[in-house]
């Protein structure tokens, strides 16, 4: 197995071993992640395959590997991260997404590493469950994001807050490296090393640059506008990532490092679902400005290589107008709107007004409302029961069916398409908690049927509907930290 990370000089990473899990059971993998490796998901169970993704066994030819990063940390320079508890296996050939393509190969929770600083490298069941659905949720929700093919847990303690037991999470994405890859050269003022980074990520992944005037200026551009995407498309679907450090920013503008991110329920712009986020720079509303804050960072780091101020602010103006541009198109897809219309902005801001006023359930709310037909007042009462203010929905409504009508909407069309962008089944709180806690017992059999249910997000699946429920009483004071 090759390893094209491992490529780059020894000071982007450390050569290592994991660290062996003890007496390792499977407790999910992903048939379509799985397949994207040309890999039949049931031999994930085969003893060889289960000893290789506990890190219990190399596979032939590997180089094991931890990265070096630093990063920004709630906007403050953290210095020296790292991989502190990943390692990358290598690179698996990817037919499943194209002939010639690759996916590295990460064990997440593999042990102590340099970088692990004060943490024990090892990833506690919970969150490795957590991070496995909703990296398979997001991609069938058509989120750009890293992938996970199987977490492998054992009965080794691990303390927490609480003890808990030790699990492996194996995650695949063309490459982990991070805005913070490139904050760490240009903060040890090491531009060689910065310059071999760039150079490798464009050579492998953005080889249409190196023919481009200025590279590195076209690289930050790219990124500015993947990331732009990717959060417009996370507004649009109403997930918070949660800690969005620039270590935890991806240069192909995957979603990358699931801790405590959540899906909004009760529609709270402010909502922080972060707990140890105490000043809400991460809370939803603020999303796509850190977003920006974090290009900026990545800008500054490759400042050396672009050259000038000019070109390197030229590039980051790309971000502004791509998220606009982005969420407004998926906003009118959600609303089932076909034409483009001056005051759509504002029909929009009228609905998350609404939607705050009444902290209406975000899924519900627009699943329900690709089912109104216009002229049909009983059809809209499943989406007005979402309003304690009805006065304010209805006035929203009035708003909404005006410009239905304005451009000839059908009704039929109209709940096709909006069936097909608007979830029903996203990967809520409580849910992943039912999953977690029966497999904290040894059934895994939730965690399956999750799964499942979430690979299809947006059909209807009557026979789950149980699952597209709000939340109940008890999971209100569900809590989500960095701990993991
Ligand atoms: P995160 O906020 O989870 O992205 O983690 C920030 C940094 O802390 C990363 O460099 C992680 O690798 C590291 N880290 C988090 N948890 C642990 C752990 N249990 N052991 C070692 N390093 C950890
Ligand atoms: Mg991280």
């Amino acid at each position: 197995m090759e390893n094209l990370f491992a490529s780059l000089p020894p000071a982007h990473y450390t050569n290592l071993m994991p660290t062996p899990l003890p007496a390792p059971y499977l407790v999910c993998a992903s048939a379509s992640a799985a397949a994207l490796i040309g890999l039949d998901v049931t031999a994930i169970s085969h003893p060889a395959l289960l000893e290789t993704f506990s890190g219990n066994r190399i596979p032939a030819g590997s180089t094991p590997v931890s990265a070096v990063y630093s990063g920004h940390q709630f906007g403050v320079w953290a210095g020296q991260l790292g991989d502190g508890r990943a390692i990358t296996l290598g690179d698996a050939a990817a037919p499943g997404i194209a002939p010639g393509a690759r996916l590295e190969l990460q064990l997440k929770g593999a042990g102590l590493t340099p970088y692990s600083r004060m943490g024990d490298g090892r990833a506690v069941l919970r969150s490795s469950i957590r991070e496995f659905l909703c990296s398979e949720a997001m991609a069938a929700l058509g989120i750009p994001t890293t992938r996970a093919l199987c977490v492998i847990g054992s009965d080794q303690i691990v303390m927490r807050e609480q003890r808990e037991t030790a699990a492996v999470a194996t995650r695949m994405a063309p490459s982990f490296v991070r805005f913070g890859s490139f904050e760490h050269w240009f903060y040890n003022e090491k531009h060689d090393e910065l310059k071999t980074l760039a150079d490798y990520v464009i050579d492998q992944f953005y080889p249409q640059f190196k023919t481009a005037g200025n590279p590195y200026q076209a690289l930050l551009t790219e990124v500015s506008l993947r990331t732009a995407h990717m959060i417009a498309h996370w507004q649009a679907v109403g997930f918070m990532h949660g800690v969005m450090n620039t270590d935890n920013m991806s240069i192909l503008g995957l979603t990358l490092d699931y801790g405590p991110f959540g899906f909004m329920e009760a529609f709270n712009a402010t909502h922080i679902c972060n707990h140890t986020d105490q000043q809400g720079r991460y809370s939803y509303a603020r999303q796509p400005q850190i977003g920006e804050w974090n290009c900026y960072a990545l800008g500054q780091a490759l400042l050396p290589l672009i050259g000038e101020v000019d070109e390197t602010q030229a590039a980051l103006r790309i971000y502004k107008p791509a998220y606009a541009e982005k969420f407004t198109e998926l906003m009118r897809a959600k609303l089932g709107l076909q034409t483009q219309q001056a005051d759509d902005g504002k029909l929009f801001d009228a609905l998350f007004a609404v939607l705050q006023g009444s902290h209406a359930d975000f899924t519900l709310f627009f699943r329900r409302l690709g089912a109104v037909q216009i002229d049909n007042a009983a059809s809209w009462e499943p989406v007005r029961d979402l309003f304690i203010d009805r006065p304010a929905f209805d006035a929203w409504a009035l708003q909404y069916g005006a410009r239905l009508r304005l451009e000839h909407s059908d009704d039929a069309e109209r709940q096709l398409a909006m069936h097909a962008v608007n979830p029903k089944y996203v990967l809520r709180n409580y849910l992943a908690q039912i999953a977690i806690e029966k497999a904290q017992n040894k059934d895994f059999s939730e965690v399956a049927r999750l799964l499942q249910v979430l690979e299809k997000p947006f059909d209807e699946q009557v026979e789950n509907e149980k699952y597209a429920a709000l939340p109940p009483d008890w999971a209100s004071d569900l809590e989500v930290s960095c701990s993991s």
